[in-house]
């Protein structure tokens, strides 16, 4: 019938998820230390581990990998910067996928009142 009952907790498989979570991180923050090929794998199983164990993306590590083809994007050969209507955008050279970071055009007067209205 069902799964049987398997050791250790499952606080002990979290455990295990975020320490191969922290290995590739550190791979992927330090590509020049590590054969290209290697870099690469590393944001594929970071996906697959932080899927599989229901694990949110290392912040550090979120803008190095294209959230859709889960291709690294450590190497600037990788993908493109623009800045559009105060947008950073990322666009992933393998898939085409395009990643927008900031709030737009305005964004940046309202987090001044902000400042101001304090
Ligand atoms: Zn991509």
């Amino acid at each position: 019938m069902g799964r049987r009952k398997q050791r250790g907790s499952r606080q002990q498989r979290e455990q295990k998820a975020l320490l191969a979570q922290s290995h590739l991180t550190s791979i992927l923050l330090n590509p020049a230390e590590h054969p290209r090929d290697v870099v690469e794998s590393a944001a594929v199983h970071l996906s697959k581990v932080s899927q599989r164990h229901r694990l949110t993306l290392p912040p550090r590590v979120r803008s190095r990998v294209c959230r859709k083809c889960w291709a690294s994007h450590s190497f600037t050969s990788q993908f493109r910067v623009r800045i559009k209507a105060g947008q950073r955008l990322h666009t992933c050279l393998r898939c085409g996928y395009i990643r927008r970071y900031g709030a737009g055009p305005k964004a940046h007067r309202a987090a001044r009142m902000v400042q101001r209205g304090d």
